[in-house]
């Protein structure tokens, strides 16, 4: 039995471009979708924010002079073809889907309207919530954060290619050592960059648990749904 009944599950662009390091890379899609229709299947109701950073990062290219408005603006269409890979792939597994935009663009996907997405989700459908949050300046970790807060999911579970939090860097320390558990008011006071700082400020201040999980070991999101202990759970330590 799965348990979490609702949850909101944000894939990095990162993670869509498999081995290539940036784009699309399809096997690596498919195989998301099949582990994501696996524990939708189990009765979870799921959204999925996916970010844009493997096709375009807006902060990036500000850095080289252009203006950052419309570099977010291309960061946040690159969600949306995102989303209609993962969409795709999706529905190839088996498991119907509606994607939602934040920006809207009629032809190609559904405006966001909570409500509507509520309802898409009660009716066993994966809802993919692209285009950030329509404003430029943030990122789509506060976009999963203010969209977890928003449908009332249990849990915002943070698909990255790390273990979970660790108290250096991984990839530049040997000696890092990952937490199993810690709180908001930590994670922002040593500065640990697992995720944007407003997202977890949002989540600190509205009582959301962070799940931070290695989603390159197949069966981890199955894992993280059950409420398994992986990863690093960011809560409230009391
Ligand atoms: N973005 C934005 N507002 C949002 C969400 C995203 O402006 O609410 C833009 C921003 O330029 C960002 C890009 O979209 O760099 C891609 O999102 P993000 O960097 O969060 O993707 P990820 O790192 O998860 O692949």
């Amino acid at each position: 039995m799965p348990s979490y009944r609702r949850i909101v599950l944000k894939l990095s662009g990162e993670v869509m471009a498999g081995p290539q390091g940036f784009g699309i890379d399809n096997d690596t899609v498919n195989a998301f979708a099949q582990e994501i229709s696996e524990v939708h299947k189990t009765g979870v109701e799921i959204g999925l924010v996916v970010g844009g950073g493997n096709i375009f990062r807006g902060v990036n290219a500000a850095a080289k002079s252009m203006d950052r408005v419309a570099a977010d603006h291309m960061g946040m269409l690159s969600t949306v073809i995102n989303g209609l890979a993962l969409q795709d792939a999706l529905e190839r597994a088996g498991s119907p889907t509606r994607l939602m935009t934040a920006i809207q663009m009629p032809s190609v996907a559904e405006p966001y309207i909570r409500r509507r997405a509520i309802r898409h989700l009660e009716k066993g459908r994966i809802v993919l919530f692209a285009a950030g949050t329509s404003n430029p300046f943030f990122s789509t970790d506060s976009a999963a954060a203010l969209r977890a807060l928003e449908i009332h999911a249990q849990v915002l579970a943070k698909a990255t290619k790390v273990d979970g939090v660790y108290d250096k860097d991984p990839m530049k320390h040997d000696d890092a050592v990952r937490y199993s558990t810690i709180s908001y008011t930590e994670v922002l006071s040593k500065g640990l960059r697992i995720l944007d700082a407003s997202a977890v400020a949002m989540c600190r201040d509205n009582g959301l648990p962070i799940s931070v999980f290695n989603s390159n070991i197949r069966g981890n999101i199955m894992r993280m749904a059950l409420g398994e202990q992986i990863g690093t759970l960011i809560h409230e330590v009391k």
